[in-house]
């Protein structure tokens, strides 16, 4: 979390839709909902610029997917710019629907004022500017030799310095919704494979950064999480049906079947971040 960039806690902050896409609109509302539950911020949301009671801490959402790119102000950044107000963009397509929806929790974390989890200063033993580089270029595929692209590359991947006035530090977490999936990271912690929506720890973090009048309890916080991810589940199950298609779940795990008149063929689903590909593989598929 970056500090000065931090939102207080008594601030109304307005979401402002710029697109009224229905559909995405819904996704990044789930988005929003999940993160609403642990903070005490009050988020008002607004489809048109009309019915803005304040210009002052607005977050703008875009889903311009021609940009190719998902970005957002951090925190109370969104106040800065006079002449080109700051945005929140998801470039993501909303078939994709997982996709679209975990984009839309590491954006709208942002928009809280926290910062990317592979940037954490325990998440490298050390790593030199050639190796960032070299990780820019192969991971990233980045023009090295185009400094713009270059230094937009490092800021988003390269370790802060541990600075306890700047920033508020939680434990460095693998699997916070903050981390970039492919990003590198020490040896000795498992590979960031995403459950669908938030970490525990993102949850107790920001419950930490923006407490509620009556402060969540660790155990509390757990409960909340473990209803959460049954419910993300529930609707992962509900959406990614189609009539030849079906997602079951057995003891935990994902299953994907192929229905056909010849025979069904079943898969089954590593992660949550290979639905969408999977589904819409299946469903592209001809069934003879
Ligand atoms: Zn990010």
């Amino acid at each position: 979390m970056q500090k000065e960039s931090k939102w207080k806690s008594s601030d109304e902050i307005s979401v402002l839709f710029l697109d009224d896409d229905q559909e995405k609109i819904e996704l990044f509302e789930m988005a929003i909902s999940q993160w609403q539950k642990y903070i005490n911020l009050k988020i008002t949301l607004y489809y048109s610029k009309r019915e803005l009671s304040s210009r002052k801490n607005v977050i703008r959402v875009s889903f311009n997917e021609k940009e190719g790119r998902n970005y957002s102000a951090i925190g109370t950044g969104f106040n800065d710019g006079f002449f080109v107000k700051k945005r929140l963009n998801i470039a993501e397509v909303k078939e994709n629907k997982i996709k679209f929806y975990q984009t839309s929790l590491h954006e709208f974390g942002h928009a809280l004022g926290l910062l990317h989890e592979h940037q954490h200063p325990n998440a490298y033993d050390g790593v030199s500017d050639d190796q960032l580089k070299k990780i820019c270029s192969m991971m990233y595929f980045i023009d090295v030799n185009d400094e713009h692209e270059l230094g937009r590359c490092l800021y988003n991947i390269a370790p802060l310095e541990h600075n306890k006035k700047k920033y508020s530090i939680s434990e460095y977490d693998v699997y916070s919704v903050m981390h970039y999936e492919n990003a590198a990271r020490k040896s000795e912690f498992p590979e960031p494979k995403h459950a669908m929506g938030l970490s525990l720890e993102d949850k107790t973090f920001i419950a930490n950064e923006y407490p509620k009048e009556q402060p969540l309890d660790n155990e509390e916080i757990e409960l909340m999480h473990n209803q959460d991810r049954e419910e993300d589940l529930r609707w992962i199950l509900e959406t990614y049906q189609s009539e030849n298609c079906k997602l079951e779940r057995v003891d935990d795990k994902l299953y994907l079947t192929k229905v056909s008149y010849e025979k069904s063929k079943t898969v089954r689903i590593p992660s949550f971040s290979h639905l969408d590909s999977w589904f819409d593989a299946c469903k592209r598929a001809t069934s003879n």
